[in-house]
């Protein structure tokens, strides 16, 4: 099949592939206001990959009045030009993602309109820059509205002026109301990073985690450790030995590296579209065993690292303590003390809604994994009994019924989702099939709020298809 000749073919195309398949072309959603406020139908906080898609799948529902907002500048969303260290993604090239399968959408498509059919075969991996250009583009082409520079904060109840619940955010651009809240809202969405807190208690010169910023020229001729093995560790490792580190040593708990990415098992439609419907004690056990074994670097990754020969990996060498001595890092494991001149957290993040402002309001009666289900004493986790327990609808449910009800109208999206859902947020694996899903979520909740007014306008339903001939109508 030819393939569009420049970005300007593929654009036309984008079009037409959006008109052909935009049925059920009708409006069914009414402007609200809220003490003469305009009300959004829905808020998406953060435009990052997650907020772009499920604004996609939202606007293909006509769900027309909506807004993406992102404290990110334009441009800067998301971990790709910002913190993500690695030069190229790890997800197949050939992957759907936000496109939600539209073929003209794709980055396959956007990338051979760009740089030739033979430049993507020839390719092995997306290099981050140029996804992160493919989503400005996506966004553009897709329509989806985003406003950038406007920071959430607390979410609240309030109501329409016809008397249906929404929602307050609080933003740096004033308040917004709306009926539905989505926090896409990335890995820190319902959390924060983290570290051991050992080594979060040392002095802020001495240490910093994966994603913080770090000033690697600064780690010119000095011994950097590194905790962690998984991507984000090594991508550090590397960058710190480029930017003419002396030594870099990175720690691994675990005596045998994973070298199985989970997330490649995974991939297949069963287990991304069914597995939030399965009794617990099944989620809890696939996903604990995926999220237990984090996700494995990849052969380039390594790699990148292990071609400098001043790079070390410490096997199964965990650190159980750390102080500050003489101006370095000194790092406890069974096998001894380790003295660096800095120290890195490849460590990921924690589920804590408490720490989470948009959540202020209602951290305390979110339902958590712990809340609602007790795994077999040997796959009990701390760590993932802190993840949200979601209803199907990926909302927040209460944990005392009725203290908060408005929180069913906060939907998230994002790697908070991964206990309820499977890797239904963070990866692009699952999105063609995730987004779609929160999106019916949100316009289930619409669609029931809005029944009495639905039903009115059935029964005022009044445009005739067919002209009679009155003439032969013959009345009793
Ligand atoms: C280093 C790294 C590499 C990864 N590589 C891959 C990969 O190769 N393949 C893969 O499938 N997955 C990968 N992932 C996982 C996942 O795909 C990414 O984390 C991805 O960015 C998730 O998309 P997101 O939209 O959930 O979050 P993000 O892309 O982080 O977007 C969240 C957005 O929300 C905004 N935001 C947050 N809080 C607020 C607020 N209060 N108000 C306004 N805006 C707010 C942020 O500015 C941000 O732009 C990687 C993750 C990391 C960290």
């Amino acid at each position: 099949m030819p393939i569009p000749r420049t970005l300007l073919d593929l654009e036309a195309d984008v079009a037409r592939d959006l008109a052909l398949t935009a049925h059920p072309r009708a409006p069914w959603l009414v402007p609200k206001t809220s003490g003469g406020t305009p009300v959004l139908d829905c808020l998406v906080i953060g435009g990052g990959q997650c907020g772009l898609a499920v604004g996609f799948a939202l606007k293909r529902d006509r769900v027309d009045n909506l807004l993406v907002i992102d404290r990110a500048a334009h441009g800067r969303e998301g971990p790709w030009v910002t913190y993500a260290r690695m030069h190229n993604l790890r997800s197949l090239k050939d992957q759907t993602g936000p496109d939600l399968k539209t073929p003209s959408l794709t980055y396959q498509a956007w990338h051979e309109a760009q740089f030739g059919q033979a430049h993507f075969a020839a390719m092995r991996w997306i290099p981050k820059e140029l996804w992160n250009d493919y989503l400005l583009w996506f966004r553009r082409v897709a329509g989806v509205p985003v406003r950038n520079g406007v920071t959430a904060g607390r979410i609240g109840p309030a109501r329409t002026d016809d008397g249906l619940p929404c929602l307050s955010v609080e933003t740096s651009a004033g308040p917004m109301l709306a009926r539905k809240v989505v926090m896409a809202t990335g890995q820190e969405g319902v959390g924060r990073t983290w570290m051991p807190e050992f080594v979060a208690a040392l002095p802020k010169a001495l240490r910093a985690h994966a994603w913080d910023e770090i000033d690697f020229a600064a780690l010119r001729g000095k011994v950097v450790a590194v905790l962690g093995a998984g991507a984000s560790a090594f991508d550090n490792a590397a960058v710190a030995l480029e930017a003419g580190a002396a030594e870099v040593h990175l720690f691994c708990r675990r005596a045998d590296p994973m070298v199985v990415q989970p997330y490649r098992w995974l991939t297949f439609a069963g287990f991304l579209r069914h597995l939030h419907e399965m009794p617990d004690a099944w989620r809890w056990r696939f996903m604990a065993k995926i999220l237990g074994m984090r996700e494995g670097f990849a052969q380039d990754t390594y790699d990148r690292a292990n071609r400098f020969a001043n790079f070390t990996m410490h096997i199964g060498r965990p650190w159980t303590g750390a102080r500050a001595e003489g101006g370095r890092a000194v790092l406890e494991t069974a096998r001894g003390d380790f003295a660096a001149d800095f120290a890195i957290c490849g460590t990921g993040v924690r589920m804590d809604p408490a720490l989470v402002p948009e959540l202020a309001g209602c951290a305390d009666n979110i339902a958590l994994w712990r809340d609602r289900y007790d795994p077999p004493p040997e796959e009990a986790n701390e760590r993932l009994a802190m993840f949200p327990y979601l209803g199907p609808e990926s909302a927040f449910l209460e944990k005392r019924a009725g203290e908060t009800p408005w929180i069913r109208d906060i939907h998230l999206f994002g790697i908070g989702t991964s206990m309820s859902f499977g890797p239904a947020g963070s990866s692009i694996n699952a999105m063609s099939i995730s987004a779609p899903r929160v999106a019916a979520g949100i316009t289930r909740g619409l669609f029931e709020a809005d029944l009495p007014r639905l039903w009115a306008d059935l029964e005022a339903y009044a445009v005739p298809q067919v002209v009679l001939d009155e003439a032969k109508l013959a009345a009793e």
